[in-house]
């Protein structure tokens, strides 16, 4: 099971400038920026009552934030869930027919672990679940 929408995923040219545009649209600022080397990219973190936005900068030309960004310009990349069990629901998911990206979890930011669905099995959204470290 899904438990809730844990952040969303906006992808972004200037992490710098968006973080000053996110700030001024929530009015607030981001608590953290975090680097994910195995990623390529740069992230930033604003807390929304319950749930976080996430803003995402290439920092390599061929990251799938890069490349994002190249076919389809900035803005919404992916929503979030949190899960209890990371690998419960990515065994439960496949059997529903959902395609795994990755069939192992991988170190998220955020000290998450993570694992995204291909969007051609979700009707177009990039799905990521997300499961706090323990
Ligand atoms: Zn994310």
């Amino acid at each position: 099971m899904l438990k809730k929408v844990e952040h969303i995923g906006i992808a972004v040219k200037n992490l710098e400038n968006s973080n000053n545009l996110f700030a001024k649209l929530f009015g607030k600022d981001h608590y953290k920026v975090e680097k994910v080397e195995s990623e390529g990219v740069s992230t930033s973190f604003f807390m929304l009552g319950e749930t976080k936005i996430e803003l995402l900068e290439a920092t390599q030309p061929d990251s799938a934030i890069a490349k994002f960004i190249e076919k389809k310009g900035e803005g919404i990349h992916h929503i979030a869930y949190e899960v209890e069990d990371i690998y419960a629901e990515m065994e439960r998911l496949k059997k529903e027919g959902f395609e795994l990206i990755h069939q192992q979890p991988k170190e998220g930011a955020d000290n998450k672990l993570i694992c995204f669905l291909h969007p051609k099995s979700t009707n177009g959204v990039l799905v990521e679940l997300c499961q706090e470290r323990k």
